[in-house]
């Protein structure tokens, strides 16, 4: 028996392979990661990690002994290729594993700025820990920061160093924060905290080059001209999925790599998890890209890697999680429930701290953003993953038992 051969030792393989072990699968299990750290959690990178509240310790997910406890043989490795018809992952070393069943759990990286400059040094971007620690380091003698894209992680990263006191400002070449993600409502909220912390927003602003002095940043120039001085730039505009490897052993992928509602790919020995994989669900029914997504969370990860496991061990059952995300901006918690889409209805819910948007498309309740209302996040978890709505008019009323319609 050759077992299961995980690649990619990020949230959704670790998963996977705790899961699959939790489930009672005894063969061999292998876990193939090309960072040279045991899995963490890529969270903390732009909130506690870099503002020193917590050490890389408190990242990982389980300490080093939980795999030799586990049997859980921990490589570290890049896998370079995939030989289907031999069912063997190819190593850069030269090594090749034999498999019974492949997950791919490989994430995705960092888009690269397409502007002459973007590798100077000062510029960072922010996925692994290594990245955070060179960060980390830069941010001990940085005065001047400049982010490109204001992101979930280019706006975390603007409020820790907001926090510390030094000058950020952030470029977006959308006309307001988080645009893809949220409604203009919540948008607009996050856009005043981050203000009132001392961040400079530039909106519609285009980067034309990152400018050097002897090969290291010294400002950032614009479209329309203007040049903003800089010593340490962030680059967060998004991220590509790892899907070269799926590709090259010519599985089906398109922002992704394609996979069933079991998670399984075009070859039933090969499933595809977590950030590099773009699956269906009723939760996306409506999106202007059809009812495929690809989604970048912990939770996705998480649970595709206990769904995939499940499946693995004899017990099938399609994904069908409800999509929720969290992000950490100073000391603003904002929490997603559900998939919105720019062109979603909203309508905005206040009483006492925080506020939620709920957010309607087609006439059904379709997400909801949550800032400081935990209560309303667990809630609408529950309702949506019901498959229940309400009307705009009782989201909007304070008065309205949202928790009773949860139940
Ligand atoms: P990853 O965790 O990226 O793991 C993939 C792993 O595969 C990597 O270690 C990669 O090096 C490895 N790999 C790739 N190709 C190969 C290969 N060929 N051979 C060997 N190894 C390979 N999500 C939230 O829900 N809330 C948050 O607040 C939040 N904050 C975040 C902050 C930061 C800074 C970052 C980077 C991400 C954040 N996320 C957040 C997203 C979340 O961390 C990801 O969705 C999650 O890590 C996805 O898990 P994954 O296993 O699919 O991918």
């Amino acid at each position: 028996m050759s077992g299961i051969v995980v690649v990619g030792a990020g949230q959704a393989g670790f998963q996977a392979a705790a899961s699959l072990r939790e489930a009672g699968f005894a063969g061999p299990l292998t876990l193939i990661g090309e960072e040279a750290q045991p899995p963490y959690q890529r969270p903390p990178l732009s909130k506690a990690y870099l503002a020193g509240k917590t050490d890389a310790r408190g990242l990982l997910l389980r300490q080093e002994s939980f795999f030799a406890e586990h049997a859980i043989a921990h490589r570290r490795a890049r896998a370079t290729g995939i030989d289907r018809a031999g069912r063997r992952v190819e190593l850069a070393d030269g090594d090749s594993l034999a498999y019974d069943h492949l997950i791919l759990a490989t994430g995705t990286r960092n888009r690269a700025l397409p502007v002459p400059g973007a590798t100077l040094s000062g510029v960072y971007g922010l996925r692994s820990l290594d990245e955070a620690d060179a960060l980390k380091t830069a941010l001990e003698r940085a005065e001047r920061i400049v982010v490109v894209g204001a992101g979930f992680i280019g706006l975390e990263f603007a409020a820790v160093c907001a926090a510390r006191g030094l000058s950020v400002t952030v470029v977006e070449a959308a006309p307001r924060v988080m645009a893809r993600a949220v409604s203009p409502e919540t948008s607009a909220a996050f856009r005043a905290f981050h203000e009132a912390a001392g961040v400079t927003i530039l909106f519609g602003a285009g980067v034309s080059a990152i400018e050097g002095a002897d090969g290291r940043v010294a400002s950032v120039a614009l479209a329309d001209g203007r040049s903003l001085p800089a010593d340490l730039v962030l680059v967060g505009i998004g991220v590509v999925p790892n899907q070269e490897l799926a590709q090259a052993a010519e599985l089906p992928v398109r922002d992704g790599i394609e996979v069933d509602p079991f998670l399984a790919t075009a070859d039933p020995a090969i499933s595809a998890i977590g950030d590099c994989a773009r699956f269906p669900t009723r939760f996306a029914a409506g999106l202007p890209g059809g009812d495929r997504v690809r989604i970048e969370s912990v939770q996705n990860a998480v649970d595709q890697g206990r769904c995939l496991a499940a499946r693995l061990t004899g017990r099938p059952t399609a994904y069908d999680a409800v999509p929720w995300f969290w992000s950490d901006q100073g000391p603003r918690k904002l929490q997603i429930a559900g998939l919105g889409s720019p062109d979603d209805a909203s309508v905005t819910r206040r009483s006492g701290a925080g506020f939620s948007v709920f957010r309607f498309r087609d006439g059904r309740l379709s997400a909801v953003e949550s800032v400081d209302r935990p209560a309303d996040h667990m809630a609408a978890r529950r309702i949506i993953a019901a498959g229940r709505s309400l009307t705009p008019e009782q989201a909007a009323d304070p008065a309205f038992d949202l928790k009773a319609l949860a139940t």
